[in-house]
Formats: structure tokens, C-alpha cells, sequence
């Protein structure tokens, strides 16, 4: 554990360097913090979405200009290869532009139809900016996930604070400075270092949702600490993501894209595939072309271009994996390629291991690796495979694989996620709606559904029609009441004689 009393030191997880030190907030820091939020939101909320949108561009500028500083922070602070860090870094820029041309778009109002009882009566529903928004980021894509929830919730008219994890501190102060640069006030976007406790603390002060990425335990706390303040919360939590390989796949795609599937990040993903189920009937060929190529992969330090695979990030993430490699093991799982450190290169580096013989008895096809593990279990059948895809308490996301696109889109529809890919993984746009069933949380982020999180939903009603009275309200009488019976037994018959008769009723009024 790398705390001290009052502070946090980051570390480099392929060199264990020290890369600096960051306080740990204090509860009335947090407060203050909130307070300066909430202050600012004042003016925030004011701006056009053409001013904000202008923000927004200015942010992408300045990250352009200092991407190689952006991306060394990543690639130091994780451990992650440089050509990954560039991949998290252009989500972000896709996000800043999609939210800048988009929102005004999303949020806009819209008329509502009120039914034929309503005449002269018209509503709309508004979007409004609900206040200050607390996101909660964890370790493994630090930047990626707080422009997911940072920038829709800006665009609104929020301002946010942000709690990085005790392990990328760093990564998110570079954004505090960039957005800085770009022309927006601490008040605006605040920043608060420090570990768990500061994001109980963070999730227990004023603040007017929550939105959390992290691990199902942290999320389960974040839910009861929210509860106090009825605080609205999302949660994008852990997943154990099924790959389902049908006989009839390409097997160079499915191997190739598997690979990365398993060991981005060194499986430090939430949607990592950790779970392939391969039909039996080609079950050999695929587990011999993912062997070849797990073992041509290169682990190495991310600053060099040509690392494939970095470490894990500490020292509980590669406990988690030695657990799950052992107990597997021991219930009778081949390890095929890896199942070792590789000390030589640092404490955290472990091989990207290729294993089979495994069942839902182990923890490695039961609870989140979190690790560079692609565990392979043989299959008689698609409906076998559907059926133990669905066998775990996650639902996060799910893979595909076959030639077939109706049978890959039937299968899609039956695994109980989030988001199914067939015959790809990991696409992301900011189109795209984001989230997961079961304890891989609640809610979804991203897409014009993700942005609905961000605005208080308000319906605004008027009455045009200058009425001084309308016919259901009081005085009640006996035949007020058969009027109206009347009406809605003939407006909901299946006749359009009667529907017809119903209206003319209506718009006739009832005389008492
Ligand atoms: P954790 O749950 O350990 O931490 C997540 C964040 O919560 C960190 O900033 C952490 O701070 C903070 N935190 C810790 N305790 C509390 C508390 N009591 N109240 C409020 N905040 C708290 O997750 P990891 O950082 O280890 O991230 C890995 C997990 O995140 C995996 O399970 C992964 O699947 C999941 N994840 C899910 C994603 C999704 O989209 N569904 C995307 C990415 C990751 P600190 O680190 O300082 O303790």
C-alpha cells in the first residue's frame, strides 16, 4: 500500500520510481471544494452551448499541443504501452468534439403530445443542468473515463470534481492543468487527490450525483454512502466478458482479435474478454493459433513502441492473478504458454498466459482476473455456450464469432450484457451507450443516453385554452360521471363509429 498519513506517492509499476507525492483531501477541503463548485455552477449554467462547445475545443487544442506529455503520464503511471495510452488519448479528443457539435442537439426541448382531453394545452420537456457532478475515477483508464462522464456533463451546464484513483493521481492533475490552460476556473472543474476516503468523503458532501467506475465492492460502498443524501448515483462496475468462438469462424480474425481482447492493458480492462468458449469441433486449431501469437507478444516497458504488454499495475492485481492461476491449477487447468512472473523484467510483470482444462468451479471463469489471463473452454454447443456465457454475476459486455451474421446477432440477443460485439471488440464512440446487467453496475454513461444523467428531466405545462373550468373537475354529480363513462368506453372500443362518437361528446362538454 502506497499511503502515508497525509499524503500519497505515485509509482511507476515497470520501474518502481517514485513519480511524486499528492495530498490526501481532507473532509472540510472536500467541502470547500463542493462550495466553489457550486458557486461557479452559478455562472457555468449560464453559458450558451455555443460558449461551452468553445471551451471544449480550446481543451482539444491545448491536449494536441501537449499530447507527448500526456501520454508519457499514462504510459509512467500505468505501466500501459505508449501505442495504447494513444488510443485512450484519442477517445478523449472524440469525445470533446462529439459533445461540442452534439449536445445543444440532445438537450433540445421537445413538445409532447397530451392526448385528446387535453385541448388547449401544450407541454414541453427541458433538460436542465443539475448542479455539481462527482466523478469517480479508477486506475486503468484514467483519462478515457472521466472525458466520458466530464465533458457531457459539462456541456449541460455542470461543473464537476473529479477524484482520480491513489494510483494515477498524476494523469489527472495533467488534465486539471490542461483544462486550466484552456481558460476554465478549479471552480469549474476541481480536483481532488487522495484515496478511498476521499471519495467516501467526496460522495458524502453536497454533491448532486455521483457518477462511479471502479471495482463492485468500492461500487456497493458508494451506494450506501450515497444513500444518506439520497444522492443520484451511476455505477460502471466490473465485468467477466464471455467470448463465444462458433465453428464456423474465421480463425485468424478471432485469434488475432482475441489476443488483444485478453491482454490490453495486460487484461486490466473491464471489458477484457476473460472467459473463451470454443466449439469442440475447433477447439485445437484456435488454442494452437492463440498460443503461437501469445507467445510472439513482447513484454517490456511502454515507453518502447514496440511493447505489446506492460505489468500489472500492483502489488493486489498480481495477487488476484496468482490466486486465480493457482487455484485453477490445482482443479486441473493446463497452463498452455505464461502462468509465470517474469521477474527478470520487474516485480509486476507476469506472462500473458493461455490456458484450458477450466470450469465455472474456478475463480477464473467465476470472479474478474483483472490480469493477462485468456482461459479456454471447450464447447459441444452454441446453446452450451450461450448458457454458461450467461452462468456469472457480471454483465458487462460479450463477444461473438462467426461467419454468419444472422446466427452471431441471434446469439447477441440471448447473452445477458450491456454490449455484445460480433466479430470485433472494444468499439467505442461517444455514440455509443456504455454500461452493464447484473453487478456490472447501473446505469449507462456515454450517448445521448449516458447525457440524460447529467440534466434534470423537467416537464413545463401551460394551459392556452382560457378555460375557466375544466368539465372533470369539481363540482362531481351523476352525470358528470356517465358522461365520462360514456366517453372512455366508447373513445377505447375497437369501432372507429364509436371512437368518432367519443370525441364528439368530448368537444360537446358536459353541461353540469
Ligand atoms: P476501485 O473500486 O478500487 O476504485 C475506484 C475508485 O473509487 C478509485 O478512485 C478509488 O480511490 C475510489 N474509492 C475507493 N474507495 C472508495 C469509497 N469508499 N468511496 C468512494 N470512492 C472510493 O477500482 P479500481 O480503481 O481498482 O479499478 C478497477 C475496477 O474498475 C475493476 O473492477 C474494473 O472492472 C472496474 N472498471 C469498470 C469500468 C466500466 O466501465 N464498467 C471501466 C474501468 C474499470 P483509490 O484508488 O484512491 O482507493
Amino acid at each position: 500500500m502506497n499511503e502515508q498519513k497525509n499524503a500519497i506517492k505515485s509509482y511507476n509499476p515497470v520501474t518502481d520510481e517514485i513519480l511524486g507525492e499528492v495530498p490526501i483531501t481532507r473532509r472540510e477541503e472536500v467541502e470547500n471544494t463542493v462550495k466553489k463548485a457550486q458557486k461557479s455552477f452559478i455562472q457555468w449554467s449560464k453559458l450558451s452551448f455555443k460558449e461551452r462547445a468553445e471551451f471544449m475545443i480550446k481543451i482539444k487544442k491545448v491536449m494536441l499541443k501537449r499530447k507527448e506529455e500526456i501520454l508519457d503520464i499514462l504510459v509512467k503511471e500505468i505501466g500501459k504501452p505508449k501505442m495504447e495510452a494513444l488510443g485512450e488519448f484519442y477517445l478523449c479528443l472524440e469525445k470533446l468534439n462529439y459533445y461540442a457539435k452534439n449536445s445543444e442537439k440532445v438537450l433540445r426541448d421537445e413538445k409532447v403530445n397530451l392526448g385528446i382531453a387535453f385541448r388547449g394545452v401544450k407541454s414541453k420537456i427541458v433538460f436542465e443542468p443539475i448542479g455539481v457532478i462527482g466523478i469517480i475515477i479508477p486506475w486503468n483508464f484514467p483519462l478515457v473515463i472521466c472525458f466520458s462522464s466530464m465533458v457531457p456533463a459539462l456541456m449541460a451546464g455542470n461543473t464537476v470534481i473529479l477524484k482520480p484513483s491513489e494510483y494515477t493521481p498524476f494523469c489527472i492533475l495533467k488534465i486539471k492543468e490542461i483544462i486550466k490552460e484552456a481558460g476554465l476556473t478549479d471552480g469549474v472543474v476541481g480536483v481532488l487527490t487522495g484515496d478511498g476516503s476521499t471519495g467516501k468523503r467526496l460522495v458524502e458532501s453536497d454533491i448532486d450525483r455521483i457518477i462511479f467506475t471502479g471495482s463492485v465492492a468500492t461500487g456497493k460502498k458508494v451506494m450506501q454512502s450515497a444513500a444518506h443524501k439520497l444522492h443520484p448515483i451511476v455505477l460502471e462496475l466490473g465485468g467477466k466478458d464471455p467470448a463465444i468462438v462458433c465453428s464456423d469462424t474465421d480463425l485468424d480474425l478471432a485469434s488475432n482479435n482475441i489476443i488483444w481482447a485478453a491482454f490490453l492493458n495486460a487484461g486490466q480492462v473491464c471489458a477484457s474478454a476473460e472467459r473463451i468458449y470454443v466449439m469442440e469441433d475447433i477447439v485445437e486449431e484456435f488454442i494452437k493459433k492463440v498460443v503461437e501469437k501469445t507467445e510472439k507478444l513482447k513484454v517490456g516497458n511502454g515507453l518502447e513502441p514496440s511493447t505489446d504488454i506492460g505489468p500489472l499495475i500492483n502489488r493486489f492485481q498480481l495477487d488476484v492473478v496468482l490466486k486465480h492461476i493457482e487455484d485453477a491449477k490445482s482443479k486441473g487447468a493446463r497452463i498452455l504458454t505464461g502462468g509465470k512472473q517474469l521477474k527478470e523484467l520487474g516485480e509486476l510483470f507476469y506472462a500473458p498466459t493461455v490456458l484450458t482444462d477450466v470450469n465455472h468451479n474456478m475463480l477464473i471463469m467465476r470472479e474478474e482476473t483483472f490480469g493477462p489471463v485468456l482461459p479456454i473452454m471447450k464447447v459441444k454447443s452454441e446453446v452450451e455456450a450461450i448458457k454458461l456465457a450467461n452462468d456469472s454475476d457480471f454483465g458487462l459486455a460479450a463477444t461473438v464469432w462467426t461467419k454468419d451474421f444472422a446466427k452471431g446477432q441471434k446469439i447477441a440477443k440471448q447473452i445477458n450484457a450491456g454490449n455484445v460485439w460480433i466479430n470485433t471488440f472494444e468499439v467505442e464512440a461517444p455514440t455509443v451507450p456504455w454500461g452493464g446487467v447484473k453487478n456490472s453496475g447501473i446505469g449507462r454513461i456515454s450517448s445521448r443516453y449516458g447525457m440524460l444523467n447529467f440534466v434534470n428531466i423537467k416537464c413545463v405545462t401551460l394551459d392556452y385554452s382560457h378555460k375557466t373550468k375544466q368539465d372533470w373537475w369539481y363540482p362531481y354529480s351523476k352525470q358528470k360521471l356517465d358522461y365520462f363513462n360514456e366517453i372512455i368506453s366508447n373513445f377505447y372500443s375497437d369501432k372507429i363509429t364509436d371512437k368518432i362518437k367519443a370525441v364528439i361528446t368530448l368537444l360537446k362538454g358536459c353541461s353540469k
